[in-house]
């Protein structure tokens, strides 16, 4: 272990490093937001183990991964950030055929490997900038396919350092939704934005059990082919998205039969900025950090979007970002 720590958390035997009052913003790609209290990067599964077993049974926990659909608000986090991107990264084929990857490994890392072993299927992984624990959380998808489509199973962890595998019999799945059926706070797979008194968000980020790995199934295919598929997915991107500035993907679920990027734009939204937060005039559904954007400016343009939507279209939009943290 990195640096010297209240005697809970110093574990013996710990491999990874834990750090103090980190910027998350180095941790999200909004590249915005406030810090938290601390932060774990395991060495690997074992060491994640004898990390959480060594724990306060209370300590709030929050897995990430990319940071790729998180706003971390400016207060900051209290308790510990499970760090897997870079920890978790195992990657291989089985003799049965799946693919077992492990939650830290990215989704173009993932695609990349399927094509390597001329398998189909796992194509639009290359242009999700998360990790396969965030995309199993957020049952992430694009181009008419969806993370959990392709699990055959998924190793969990729980607060004790215990290991479980599961199928997708035991979770509610839906569009950016995955909620245990037995436990909704299992997993930080459930919704976790509440309205609050203000009418803003407030965050549920305790939880009590993580994705740690999951065994995918994909078709035989030609891998040559499958690198062409990924290349045009990732160049439709390109055209589409604002890839040039920090953000978080849609920001905003689609409501049914309709698109919440088209519905913004028709609001005459595009382009719309408080403080370095904008809506991005490329893509309706993004807000992009122009420069310096505090987490504040981009909750206050999600609300503000959201308000003007509602009122021109009766509409209500709901956000597919994760908004966390305390308010300053
Ligand atoms: C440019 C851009 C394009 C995007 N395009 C798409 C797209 O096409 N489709 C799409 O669905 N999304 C898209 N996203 C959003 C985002 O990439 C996905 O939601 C992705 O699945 C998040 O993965 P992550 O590892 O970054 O998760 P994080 O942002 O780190 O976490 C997201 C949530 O998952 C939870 N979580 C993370 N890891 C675990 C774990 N191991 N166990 C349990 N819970 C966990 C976190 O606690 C948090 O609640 C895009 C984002 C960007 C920036």
């Amino acid at each position: 272990m990195n640096m010297a720590e209240p005697e809970q958390f110093a574990v013996a035997g710990l491999r990874g490093s834990l750090r103090r009052d980190v910027d998350m913003r180095r941790h999200t790609t909004w590249r915005a937001g406030g810090r938290a209290e601390r932060v774990y990067r395991p060495a690997d599964l074992a060491d994640l183990a004898t990390f959480l077993r060594g724990l306060p049974a209370d300590e709030p926990l929050l897995a990430v991964g990319l940071g790729s659909n998180l706003l971390v608000r400016d207060g900051g986090l209290r308790g510990t950030v499970l760090l897997l991107h870079a920890a978790l990264g195992e990657l291989r084929r089985e003799a049965d055929g799946l693919v077992y990857a492990q939650a830290g490994v990215p989704g173009a890392k993932l695609a990349r490997f399927a094509a390597l072993h001329n398998l189909s299927g796992a194509e639009f992984f290359a242009g999700i900038p998360g990790t396969v624990g965030g995309m199993l959380a957020m049952n992430a998808g694009c181009y008419g396919s969806e993370t959990w489509e392709k699990v055959a199973r998924v190793q969990v962890m729980d607060r004790g350092g215990a290991l479980q595998e599961r199928t997708a019999a035991d979770y509610e799945i839906g569009y950016r939704r995955v909620v245990r059926r037995e436990s909704p706070r299992a997993c930080g797979a459930s919704p976790i934005l509440q309205r609050g008194d203000r009418g803003d968000f407030l965050s549920v980020s305790q939880c009590d059990e993580w994705f740690v790995a999951a065994w995918l199934r994909f078709e035989k295919g030609d891998g040559a082919m499958v690198r062409e598929k990924i290349k045009g997915l990732l160049e439709k991107r390109i055209a589409s998205q604002p890839l040039n500035l920090p953000n978080a993907g849609s920001v905003f679920r689609n409501p049914p039969g309709d698109y919440a990027a088209r519905l913004i734009e028709q609001c005459g939204l595009k382009g719309r900025q408080i403080g370095g937060a904008r809506v991005s005039e490329k893509h309706a559904n993004f807000i992009v950090n122009t420069s310096n954007a505090t987490a504040t400016d981009i909750e206050n343009l999600i609300g503000e979007v959201q308000m003007v939507v509602q009122q021109k279209t009766g509409i209500e939009l709901h956000p597919e970002v994760r908004i966390i943290g305390d308010a300053t």
